[in-house]
């Protein structure tokens, strides 16, 4: 007889039958790699004991390094050495053009990811990327036993559909199969448990080596919704080393001419001197001067917090600014996260706390608080835990919208929304006595109706005939947690309603979202002019319409010979000029006409007004 083999409910059976899953924060300055163990999230280390790799990547010959040696040698190798490879992700041409990044050698073409030169071949961010994402993979099936069957992977909550795309394919190129990506506020969140409150307010702040972020979250049954996001992109402890450094140059007597290796080393005290401070109050600073003489001097932590003060000050607006694009008041927040290597700073603890009017939460190590999250996150969609711990966290990938007048496409709902969500919006009639309105769903980036995927139609019937503009038909559009959409609409006045169900994700492979995307970025301009000019195309067909139907009932009555003949004149023309493709001369047209009508049109609404004043007293509309 075979013995049964007895778990509790709810619990997973042997440990080996664990699927293998990880966290990995991909960061600018370093990337980490964590798992959920006996029940515990924790970071893996390498074979020294480092559970930080640097994001480095150095392309030699035959060969690639990642991680702590790449990053030593990257000063003397800088344009074969790819440091914060993270700035480029998802980036075009055109930004790199923009903005500085370094003094790498982009190859000159026309496609649309740029390529950098290197020793070992050209490679592209995603590639770069690919490379750490490699070498904590390999960690993690080293250290675990066993092969991986899919990651989390934390980016920015700013990052926009292109960068999040590039992550996801950085990882396809590691052969590592992405449960899902997941924002760093929202990691961080989820490692100090704050997804299993039913609802609350935090923010996360987040100050690493070179850049700042706060976000401000609503978490509300399981779903964290950001709300805002702010920061700096060029603030962090970098910052702190080089006013260090500054102060050690002023005492050694070391010229601002320093060179590049002075600098170096400089930098490097400094930054020494700044982690050794938050742990002593004093620390002993060492510098050797270019005449190879040494400068012996010691620093204590109250001198170092007025170098960086200024610093750590400039974080707090974007903090307040976080909030303020949130609706909320400092008030609101009901609990603080600090992220990153330089939220250890003990002034910039204080100075949080100050703001916020409440202590930070600090217990989790705040380098590793966002690679733990995602940890969590992964070994629960690895299915290691039971269903009701799932995290409903996910986002839209593509806008959904509705066609309007002129094959124009309103969007409802805008791509990296999270689910589930439900937006709604009021449209109105365009003819008078419209009694049915057809509802076309689309998704896509794009501005015109052609350019969209169509998703669904449906119809709203037996709305009451009213004039055009009068009638108020609300659509409602909801996603539900697996990514249902539906959408229904009802005319306010009458209560009429309709409904539909669409799944907008089906058969939509991820290259295909990657492709519209893609299009939508090359189009951007044109179709900003191809919805210019339909807008200015059903506006003259609006004006044509209403004028119409306005003169045949009572233009006898209010229009001598003279103007009826202007309008007419000015009616033709805007009715030619509005076959042709020139928004300008439409909208000129219309104004012409406008201008013919303005006397008609006044007549008119004192008469209208007077009508819905007869039977009244005049003192009715006295206030
Ligand atoms: P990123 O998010 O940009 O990858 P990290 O979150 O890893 O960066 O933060 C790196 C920064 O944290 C560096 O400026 C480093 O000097 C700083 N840091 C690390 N440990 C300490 C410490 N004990 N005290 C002060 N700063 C620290
Ligand atoms: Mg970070």
């Amino acid at each position: 007889m075979a013995l049964l083999q007895i778990t509790e409910p709810g619990q997973t059976a042997a440990p080996h039958q664990r699927k293998l899953a990880v966290g990995i924060d991909l960061g600018t300055t370093n990337s980490l790699v964590a798992s959920v163990r006996s029940g515990v999230a924790e970071t893996l280390s390498d074979q020294d004991g480092n559970y930080m790799l640097p994001s480095v990547v150095r392309y030699l010959e035959n060969e690639i390094e990642v991680g702590e040696s790449a990053m030593l040698a990257a000063p003397g190798d800088p344009m074969n050495t790819i440091v914060s490879v993270k700035r480029l992700m998802g980036r075009g041409l055109e930004d790199i053009r923009k903005k500085e990044f370094g003094a790498y050698d982009f190859m000159q073409s026309d496609s649309v990811v740029p390529r950098i030169n290197t020793r070992g071949g050209n490679v592209s961010a995603v590639e770069v990327s690919a490379e750490i994402l490699k070498t904590l993979r390999d960690r993690a099936e080293k250290t675990l036993g066993d092969v991986l069957t899919g990651a989390v992977i934390t980016v920015p909550a700013y990052f926009d559909d292109a960068q999040r795309q590039a992550t996801k394919d950085a990882a396809k190129l590691a052969g590592i199969h992405v449960f899902r990506l997941l924002n760093e506020p929202t990691a961080a969140a989820v490692a100090y448990g704050l997804d299993k409150k039913s609802e609350g307010i935090v923010a996360i702040y987040d100050l690493g080596g070179g850049t700042f972020d706060v976000s401000i979250l609503r978490l509300n049954r399981g779903v964290f919704e950001v709300l805002a996001t702010a920061g700096d992109s060029a603030l962090g402890g970098d910052d702190m080393d080089a006013v260090i450094a500054q102060w050690i140059m002023q005492q050694a007597g070391i010229d601002d001419d320093a060179d590049h290796a002075q600098i170096r080393r400089l930098m490097y005290e400094g930054r020494r001197i700044k982690e050794a401070l938050t742990e002593t109050e004093q620390t002993s600073v060492e510098i050797e001067r270019n005449d190879g003489s040494v400068w012996k001097g010691s620093l204590d932590r109250e001198t170092m917090n007025s170098l960086i003060d200024k610093l750590i000050s400039k974080t707090v607006s974007p903090c307040r600014r976080a909030i303020r694009d949130a609706g909320l008041s400092v008030d609101d927040i009901e609990e603080v996260v600090m992220v990153g290597g330089s939220t250890r700073v003990p002034l910039v603890r204080e100075k949080i706390e100050t703001f916020f009017k409440r202590p930070p939460l600090v217990d989790i190590d705040p380098d590793k608080v966002v690679a733990v999250g995602a940890a969590i996150q992964a070994d629960v969609l690895a299915g290691n835990k039971p269903d009701d711990e799932m995290l409903l966290l996910d986002v839209i990938p593509l806008s959904l919208g509705l066609e309007t007048m002129g094959g124009l496409v309103e969007k409802l709902i805008n791509r990296n929304t999270t689910i589930p969500v439900a937006r709604a919006q009021e449209f109105t009639t365009y003819k008078d006595g419209q009694t049915a309105m057809s509802l076309h769903v689309l998704q896509g980036e794009r501005e015109m109706v052609t350019d969209c995927r169509s998703l669904a139609r449906f119809s709203l019937r037996d709305i009451p005939p009213m004039v055009a503009g009068a009638a108020r038909i609300k659509v409602t559009f909801q996603v539900d947690a697996d990514g249902l959409l539906s959408v229904s609409a009802e005319e306010q006045t009458s209560g009429v309603q309709s409904s539909i169900e669409v799944k907008p994700s089906y058969g939509l492979e991820d290259s295909e979202i990657e492709q519209m995307l893609r299009d939508s970025m090359e189009h951007a301009k044109d179709d900003m002019e191809s919805r210019a000019l339909r807008e200015q195309q059903v506006e003259a067909d609006r004006v044509i319409e209403a004028l119409d139907a306005a003169i045949q009932t009572d233009g006898e009555l209010y229009l001598d010979e003279q103007e009826r003949k202007d309008i007419d004149e000015a009616l033709v023309a805007l009715k030619i000029i509005n076959q042709t493709d020139d928004a300008q001369a439409i909208k000129q047209a219309v104004k012409q006409l406008e201008k013919a009508c303005a006397g008609y049109v006044e007549r008119r609404m004192n008469s209208s007004i007077r009508d819905a004043m007869s039977g009244h007293s005049v003192n009715e509309f006295e206030s």
